[in-house]
């Protein structure tokens, strides 16, 4: 018999990032999130996490697992038939924002406990190699102007990475490219260099910066202006050389079907908390197989090392350590690249100690 689900309980933390991140899109100091832990009647328990961006949006999200609870307490623990139910629940009132987040949430920790049942870890529930991804490290190179960017990115490369991430967005083009000049300079030749615009720039002007930076040789340009703004993405893609990355604001796999219908990018990166979780990240790289287009992470290393094993078009992983303080056991990183763990389902378990202390 299938097991089924007997409760959800979400917990909200704020934890302290050990790098501040400022971006062209706003700085944060800590990480907000909310811990999800789905009980099965068998007594499994599935755990994921939710990233809520902002502090004052842990309470709309919290809102949304409660409704959630409700209405998934007693079903099958079948996440993609749970997920289906959801979505046809959500029709009219829309799942974007705090819902799509509690959906997506709720179906990671699903998952989990999925997997957990079969005793396998979750790369395996689905099919796949335990396949090391190569990661970059994107935990610092925040807005800090050229000289603190260089050498943060050496200190950055020696945590054991061979990749890193700039954000970008600076009053001034000139102070852009002497960021991308500093960090390239303190880097070895050939290290990537992925570059970041948070959505900041309107089309005309992120066309006039990038036809500047192109020869700098960034790795890829991410988000170059507001995320759904796909024929502005394809427009600048039209002119420049360097590859054009977005993705880590679309919601569902519906979202980047349209994105990459306008010609929007050379490179993909879903977010597990609102692609839809492992279910809708399944259905997001069917769609990146059958188009050749590389799949990279956003957040959610600890998931996402699974979901990048079990998609043919993988590409890298983004590395943050955010949510670090509140697991028993951080995500190893070996030779600039991440393995997922031989543990069953995501292989994650809560430091409660950690958890009661940045409890709100
Ligand atoms: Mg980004």
């Amino acid at each position: 018999m299938t097991d089924t689900i007997a409760n959800v309980r979400a917990r909200p933390v704020i934890v302290p990032m050990r790098r501040p991140l400022a971006t062209a899109g706003g700085a944060v100091s800590e990480a907000p999130l909310i811990l999800v832990d789905v009980e099965t009647a068998s007594g499994i328990v599935g755990r994921a996490y939710s990233f809520a961006y902002h502090a004052w949006a842990l309470r709309l999200i919290m809102a949304m697992y409660d409704v959630l609870a409700d209405r998934v307490r007693g079903q099958a623990l079948d996440p993609a038939a749970v997920q289906e139910k959801l979505w046809a629940a959500f029709r009219l009132l829309g799942a974007k924002g705090a819902a799509g987040q509690a959906i997506s949430g709720l179906d990671m920790a699903l998952w989990d406990a999925a997997a957990k049942e079969k005793g396998r870890p979750l790369y395996k529930a689905l099919g796949a190699e335990a396949t090391a991804t190569p990661a970059y490290n994107s935990k610092g190179l925040g807005m800090i102007g050229a000289e603190a960017a260089g050498r943060e990115a050496r200190e950055l490369l020696d945590e054991g990475f061979g990749a890193l991430k700039v954000r970008l967005g600076y009053p001034t083009l000139e102070e852009d490219v002497a960021v991308v000049r500093a960090v390239k300079a303190a880097v070895p030749e050939g290290t990537p260099v992925m570059s970041d615009y948070n959505q900041s720039q309107e089309v005309e002007e992120v066309i006039r910066r990038m036809k500047a930076l192109d020869a700098e040789g960034l790795y890829w340009v991410e988000e170059p202006v507001h995320y759904d703004d796909f024929y502005g993405h394809a427009a600048l893609r039209a002119v420049v050389k360097t590859p054009v990355q977005t993705g880590e604001n679309c919601w569902f796999p519906g979202e980047m079907a349209k994105c990459m219908a306008a010609g929007a990018c050379d490179y993909f990166m879903p977010d597990a908390g609102k692609i839809g979780g492992v279910t809708g990240w399944r259905g997001a790289a069917r769609l990146a197989a059958a188009a050749n287009l590389p799949i990279s992470s956003h957040l959610y290393p600890e998931i996402s090392v699974h979901l990048l094993a079990a998609t043919p078009t993988r590409h890298w992983l983004e590395y943050v350590d955010w949510a670090e303080p509140v697991l028993a056991e951080p995500l190893p990183v070996v030779d600039g690249k991440c393995t997922p763990p031989e543990k069953p389902g995501i292989g994650i378990e809560w430091n409660e100690r950690a958890v009661d202390k940045y409890a709100v």
